[in-house]
């Protein structure tokens, strides 16, 4: 997908993951964070948002790795958890980052391209809807912006639901 469209994925998953996390939805930080960990997964890409203000350690993760390696798999994820435990990370910033980041992984499932979510073994994973720049990936992220609005403007009958459910 396009880095607008991480973006706005990105903030998409915060806005809906934040409250289940018992952590501030609209923090200027956290949507902040949110959105850069959606851009962050592309540092593989030389060409892409983020490899283009990353150069040269895009061009080498792109020669020594290739696009959609390491950086787009789930040894990625742990390896960020670990770096921002080591960091010692609030929980607030650290869920931000890896919610941003797995929306990306996420988006680009929905690619034909798919992702080696098991990286280094071969073989991708994904639901091949949409090819990055089409019409239908902005579809896509405006079904998934429509379904968080749809989800924070019913969160309390949604909680309701799931209450009286769960019980
Ligand atoms: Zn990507």
């Amino acid at each position: 997908m396009m880095a607008r469209s991480h973006v706005v994925v990105g903030v998409a998953a915060w806005l809906a993951a934040a409250p289940l996390l018992h952590l501030a939805p609209y923090d200027p930080a956290y949507l902040v964070l949110a959105a850069a960990g959606a851009l962050l997964p592309d540092v593989d890409h030389p060409a892409s948002w983020v490899g283009r203000r990353t150069r040269p350690l895009s061009t080498a993760l792109a020669a020594l790795l290739g696009h959609r390696g390491v950086t787009h798999s789930a040894l990625a994820v742990l390896g960020l958890l670990a770096l921002l435990a080591e960091a010692g990370g609030r929980r607030g910033v650290v869920a931000a980052l890896v919610v941003g980041y797995l929306s990306h992984l996420a988006a680009d499932m929905l690619t034909p391209r798919g992702l080696r979510l098991a990286w280094p073994l071969r073989g991708s994973w994904g639901v091949p809807l949409c090819r990055t720049g089409s019409a239908m990936e902005t579809v896509i992220v405006l079904a998934l912006v429509a379904g968080t609005l749809w989800s924070m403007r019913h969160e309390a009958a949604l909680a309701a639901l799931c209450g009286r459910v769960c019980r």
